[in-house]
């Protein structure tokens, strides 16, 4: 068995309950077999965005196209979309073998046809051996392996997830993460997971939307969702990261990078930012550089080097495998930076050191008035 995925659009979906509105015309895009995560805290719409991809609930405005075709007027069941939420609900009195057979059944497959495919399905979710047992006879873990196994049996070639792992612990929450990830890639199914962990977000998608109030603010790779927020919410959003208020000085293309060159308040010499050429295309005076505390790196030699400013720890935090320090800089502000805890020891005591970060780990963040990108600004 091997399922097509298919292609998914979401254009422009607008949704009130009453005069709140819970979906601010959201756009996003998944190809075949891709795996896109909708990120964003609780109450920011992605339950109801899922709800209207599965046709349980209409949009007031906007678009469902799935494979290049408008589901408006498909009900719920016509839309084949396997379907896992949080409270994922076995039938008790069903064996793991019944359970999984259930969507066959309502499909009345043919019973050798069943069998075969619910055996595939047992084999596929490493649940061999079980096939008799009852769901209270099973850990949480393997319950959660079942409840997938029940929405993915009959080959549908779009799965939606709800918040799946909230209810297992840490350990089992990421063994899960990494087998969903695995069956996904090995089906081929195209899949929207929503969730609130960025760790999982992180780990498990090809592509990351990042949902606030009801509105995307910024849909990337993961890597690129760190790397190069789009706007000061998406930057506080994921991991922990340096805002720095600046001025450009100078702006120019270099090589197919934008070099802004930008005073802050680190150093009387400006800093300076390379970013590829593609991605910004604002000409605003006022910004702000987003730099991760990893990025900054203690200068053990005295020489002189790009973006580098001088400060003294006033707070430190032993980690494990790094320390994070909290650093003053002469303009009183603060900034945080992880050490090796080898350098924190050598170093860390002493009354002025001297930091630095390279010109391509910045990003310039130019909606400072905003804070929050609201719609679609790019
Ligand atoms: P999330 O899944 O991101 O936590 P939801 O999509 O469940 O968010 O809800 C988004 C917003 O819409 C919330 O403020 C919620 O209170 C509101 N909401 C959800 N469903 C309804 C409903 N049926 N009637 C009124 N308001 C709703
Ligand atoms: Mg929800």
């Amino acid at each position: 068995m091997s399922t097509i995925g298919q292609s998914i659009k979401i254009d422009k979906v607008s949704k009130f309950y009453g005069s709140f509105q819970a979906l601010d015309h959201v756009s996003l895009e998944a190809k075949p077999g891709e795996f896109l995560t909708i990120l964003g805290s609780s109450g920011s719409g992605k339950t109801t965005l899922l709800k209207i991809i599965a046709g349980f609930e209409a949009c007031n405005d906007g678009q469902i196209i799935i494979n290049d075709e408008d589901v408006a007027g498909k009900k719920s069941y016509e839309r084949n979309i396997g379907m896992l939420f949080q409270n994922y609900a076995l039938f008790p009195h069903m064996t793991v073998e019944e359970n999984i057979a259930y969507p066959l059944k309502l499909r009345k497959v043919p019973k050798d046809k069943i069998k075969e495919q619910v055996a595939y399905i047992i084999k596929l979710i490493k649940l061999e051996g079980m096939e008799k047992r009852y769901p209270k006879q099973l850990s949480g873990g393997q319950q959660q392996r079942v409840a997938l196994a029940r929405a993915i049996v009959y080959n549908p070639p779009l799965l939606l997830l709800d918040e799946p792992l909230g209810a297992l612990d840490k350990n089992l929450r990421q063994e899960m993460q990494f087998e969903i990830k695995r069956i996904q890639k090995e089906l081929g199914i195209t899949t929207i997971s929503v969730t609130h962990d960025q760790e999982e977000a992180l780990t498990m998608s090809d592509k990351i939307c990042i949902m606030n109030h009801g509105v995307i603010q910024q849909c990337s790779s993961p890597e690129e969702i760190y790397k190069q927020p789009k706007n000061q919410f998406v930057a506080e959003f994921i991991g922990s990261t340096n805002l720095v208020n600046g001025t450009v000085v100078s702006k120019k293309l270099e090589n197919d990078r934008i070099v802004t060159m930008v005073q802050t308040g680190l150093s009387k010499e400006p800093m300076r930012v390379e970013e590829p050429a593609s991605y910004r295309k604002y000409n605003l005076k006022d910004i702000i550089l987003a730099i991760r505390p990893e990025l900054i790196h203690l200068m053990k030699e005295r020489k002189g080097h790009t973006n580098s400013f001088k400060g003294k720890i006033i707070n430190s935090v032993y980690m494990g495998d790094y320390v994070r320090a909290q650093v003053m800089i002469a303009d009183g502000s603060t900034l945080n930076v992880k050490i090796s805890p080898e350098a924190f020891r050598q170093y860390g005591g002493e009354n002025e050191l001297e930091f630095f970060f390279n010109p391509d780990c910045v990003t310039t963040i130019y909606e400072r008035e905003k804070g929050v990108m609201l719609k679609t600004v790019d």
